[in-house]
């Protein structure tokens, strides 16, 4: 297979060109750190705008995976921007037990209230299973992420704003990183929003036999519509992204890395899962455009990018799940 040889991007991933001199389009254009940096006051102004009158007990949501970054993103909201959040996550029955007690550690450690939403497992296990088999989803949007991996995160970021929405909160912050995701501050538009979830579930809908749209949170776009608006803050964009750093200081708070996770993952079983049916049914890694990104802004070498791409195949927790699921591997 033809692969970009500075970042490794290979000619299968969408709309991949690789040249005689074996660099791909993005390289080509010389692609270089996005600097974010600039959105951060954009971010402190709208603390100051929410630190006024009353204090109530929370003022931000945090989408809290029990994963390296969001918990780094968690220890930021509450040490450095002096916020007072509320963390928030999903149980998808794939989570990893390590990460349940990261999760427990940290938010004892800084006085913080975790809120587990625990979707009916059953419908879950549907969900993944139907996102794991057909190609259901735009190209587009699996070109960032693995099916599974979408179904999930789509319901963790509709509760997180459902949630926002019922306790009156203007800040939902998450822990994702370059390549992930291409703002770091940016309001929600309901419009949008209420297209992109109408698309989701009509997808989903035609393979699965129950009602999709009482499985996904209900938002209330009408109320949306009309309160203040309400704001996605990704502070890791704010920087250079520091693994080492963010290791370092989550451990302080009692964080220790997961053995049962594959390489891009600190938190979910069912990561790898996806990221292999992804790679075979697509012919390349879910992760391929953020490590290439990462490669291409000198946030990890090639090397180091290399061996993370390479962690595709199913291990035996792997296998467990697919048996589970009733899928074939
Ligand atoms: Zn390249």
């Amino acid at each position: 297979m033809k692969v970009c040889k500075s970042c490794l991007l290979p000619q299968t991933f969408p709309k991949a060109q690789i040249d005689a001199a074996g660099l791909c389009n993005y390289c080509r254009r010389g692609t270089t750190l996005v600097d974010y940096s600039h959105e951060e006051p954009r971010f402190k102004a709208l603390i100051n705008e929410i630190q006024h009158g009353d204090q109530p007990r929370y003022n931000c949501l945090v989408s809290y995976s029990g994963g390296k970054d969001s918990s780094y993103v968690l220890i930021q909201m509450k040490k450095k921007y002096g916020l007072r959040p509320l963390a928030f996550t999903l149980d998808n029955g794939f989570v990893s037990e390590k990460a349940k007690e990261n999760m427990r550690h940290i938010c004892d450690n800084l006085g913080i209230d975790l809120l587990t939403v625990k979707p009916d497992p059953e419908k879950m296990d549907a969900v993944f299973k139907v996102a794991l088999q057909h190609k259901i989803f735009a190209k587009n949007v699996i070109s960032r992420v693995s099916a599974a991996c979408y179904a999930c995160i789509t319901f963790v970021n509709y509760k997180a704003i459902q949630l926002a929405i019922e306790k009156g909160l203007r800040i939902i912050a998450s822990g994702f990183t370059h390549g992930q995701i291409p703002k770091a501050v940016f309001s929600i538009n309901p419009d949008f929003l209420e297209e992109t979830f109408k698309d989701m579930k009509k997808q989903l809908s035609e393979k699965l036999n129950f009602d999709v749209d009482k499985f996904y949170p209900k938002i209330d776009f009408l109320k949306l519509k009309k309160a203040p608006a309400l704001y996605n803050v990704n502070p890791l964009l704010f920087g250079k992204y520091d693994e080492k750093k963010i290791i370092q200081t989550i451990k302080k708070y009692g964080w220790e890395r997961p053995k049962d996770t594959d390489s891009c993952s600190s938190n979910c079983l069912m990561n790898k899962v996806g990221n292999y049916y992804h790679y075979k049914m697509y012919g390349y890694h879910p992760y391929q455009y953020e490590i290439s990104s990462l490669i291409r802004i000198g946030s990890i070498t090639a090397e180091e990018g290399k061996k993370i791409l390479a962690d595709i195949l199913i291990d035996n927790k792997g296998r467990n799940i697919i048996k589970k699921l009733g899928l074939k591997e």
